[in-house]
C-alpha cells in the first residue's frame, strides 16, 4: 500500500556508493494508470485526442465519462479513495481559474499548469492540503490554448524586473507546481510540446520545471534553444529512500541531470525538502559529492540550486496522516517555529537556529563541493 512503499533502511542506503553514476538503460519507473477517463470536453481539443492516441498505443483504453464531472473514485475509506485516485488518469480541460496565471516567486515569474496530480507517493507531498478532492492525476487536453495564452504575460513579473542575477532568463514560467512532468510525459507528450514551443518563441522567456523522475530520453535532441531549465528534485538518501515512494532512485535522477546538461539544457537542483535529521551534514555531504560527480566534465554547464526547507501546515499534516498513517516523517509542531504565510495561513518551519545552521552549511558546501552551481534562493 502507499504507506509502505520503501524497503531500504537508512543504514543500508547510507553506504551506497553514489560516486559512480552510470546512465540507466531505460527509465527506472514508468507509471501505467489502472484506469483512464476523459471528459466529453476533452474530445474537443487536439491535444486531448493526441493523448488518447498515445495511450492507445500503450494499450490503455480511455473511458468516456458521461459528463464533465469526475466521479466514481471514492472508496469506502480514505486509504481506498487515495489508492483509487492515485491509479486513475483523467484527461480534462483545465479549469478557467488555472488560465489566469499566478505569480510564483521565488521560483519563477508565473506558474502555469499542464496537469494536476502525480502518481508518486511522497510522504511529505506538496500537493497535500493544496488540492481539493481525491488525488486523481488530471492532464490537460487544452494544451495548445494554454501555451498560446502565455504570451500575455511576457515582460511582466517580479523576478524578471527585480532580480539582476536572473535577468538573462527573461520572463520565467514554472510548469510543475501541481504535478511531476516526467512522471507523466510518456502518457501525454505535453512537456515536450512545451519545450519546443518555448524554443521557437521569439521573446526572452524561460520554461522551468522540476522532477523526481528520470525519463529524459524524449528530451535529448529537442529544439529547446536553451530556453528550458529542468531541475532535478534531489535529497539525501535517507529522504529519497524512505519518503519518496514511486519516484526514480537518486542515482537515476542524477544521471538524467547529466544527460540533459550534456544536451545543452540549463539544469538545476531543487534540494527539497531539506530535513534537519540526525547527521544531516554527512547525508547532504554525500548528496553534494554525488552531484559533483554527476556533472563532472560537462561542457558549458549551467547549473543552479533552489534550496527549500521542510515545512508543513495543519491542513497538510492532516491530509498526509490520512494518506500515510504510519509515516515516520517529523511532523511535530513542538520542535518547529510557527509562522504566518500568505493570507495569514499558519505554517511550521524549522526554528531560527536550525535554519541558520542549515543555510550556512549549504552555502559553504555547495561553493566548496559544486563550485559551478549558482544558488537561486533559500527558503
Ligand atoms: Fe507529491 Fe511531488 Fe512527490 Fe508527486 S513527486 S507525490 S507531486 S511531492
Amino acid at each position: 500500500g502507499p504507506a509502505a512503499p520503501h524497503s531500504a533502511s537508512g543504514e543500508e542506503v547510507a553506504t551506497h556508493d553514489l560516486g559512480a553514476v552510470a546512465p540507466p538503460a531505460r527509465p527506472a519507473r514508468r507509471w501505467m494508470p489502472k484506469r483512464v477517463v476523459a471528459t466529453p470536453a476533452a474530445y474537443d481539443h487536439p491535444h486531448g485526442l493526441r493523448i488518447m492516441e498515445r495511450l492507445g498505443e500503450l494499450g490503455l483504453e480511455t473511458e468516456r465519462l458521461a459528463s464533465n464531472r469526475l466521479t466514481g473514485v471514492r472508496g469506502e475509506t480514505d486509504r481506498e479513495t487515495y489508492a483509487r485516485a492515485k491509479s486513475t488518469l483523467a484527461i480534462v480541460v483545465s479549469p478557467p481559474s488555472r488560465r489566469r496565471l499566478q505569480p510564483i516567486a521565488p521560483s519563477a515569474d508565473w506558474r502555469f499548469d499542464l496537469a494536476e496530480g502525480c502518481p508518486a507517493h511522497c510522504q511529505y507531498c506538496y500537493l497535500a492540503g493544496s488540492l481539493s478532492g481525491p488525488p486523481v492525476t488530471r492532464v490537460y487536453a487544452d494544451l495548445d490554448d494554454i501555451l498560446a495564452g502565455l504570451a500575455d504575460y511576457v515582460g511582466r513579473g517580479t523576478i524578471t524586473s527585480r532580480r539582476a542575477a536572473r535577468r538573462d532568463e527573461g520572463t520565467t514560467f514554472e510548469a510543475s507546481c501541481y504535478t511531476d512532468p516526467l512522471a507523466l510525459e510518456h502518457l501525454t507528450g505535453s512537456w515536450r510540446r512545451a519545450v519546443t514551443f518555448f524554443g521557437a518563441w521569439d521573446a526572452p522567456v524561460q520554461l522551468r520545471w522540476t522532477t523526481k523522475f528520470d525519463d529524459v530520453d524524449g528530451f535529448a535532441g529537442l529544439r529547446h534553444e536553451g530556453r528550458t531549465r529542468v531541475r532535478l528534485s534531489v535529497n539525501c538518501l535517507p529522504v529519497t529512500s524512505r519518503f519518496e515512494g514511486g519516484t526514480a532512485p537518486l542515482p537515476a535522477r542524477l544521471a538524467a541531470l547529466r544527460r540533459l546538461a550534456e544536451d545543452g539544457y540549463p539544469v538545476g537542483l531543487t534540494i527539497a525538502p531539506i530535513m534537519a535529521m540526525p547527521d544531516w551534514r554527512d547525508h547532504y555531504g554525500v548528496l553534494l559529492d554525488a552531484v559533483a560527480a554527476a556533472v563532472d566534465g560537462v561542457r558549458d554547464l549551467d547549473l543552479t540550486a533552489e534550496l527549500i526547507t521542510h515545512r508543513f501546515t495543519p491542513g497538510s499534516k492532516e491530509v498526509l496522516l490520512g494518506w500515510y498513517p504510519r509515516t515516520r516523517l517529523d511532523l511535530d509542531e513542538q520542535s518547529r517555529s510557527r509562522k504566518h504565510g500568505k493570507f495569514g495561513a499558519v505554517k511550521y518551519v524549522y526554528p531560527p537556529e536550525t535554519m541558520t545552521a542549515l543555510r550556512a552549511w549549504f552555502e559553504t558546501e555547495i561553493a566548496r563541493r559544486v563550485p559551478a552551481c549558482r544558488i537561486l534562493y533559500w527558503t
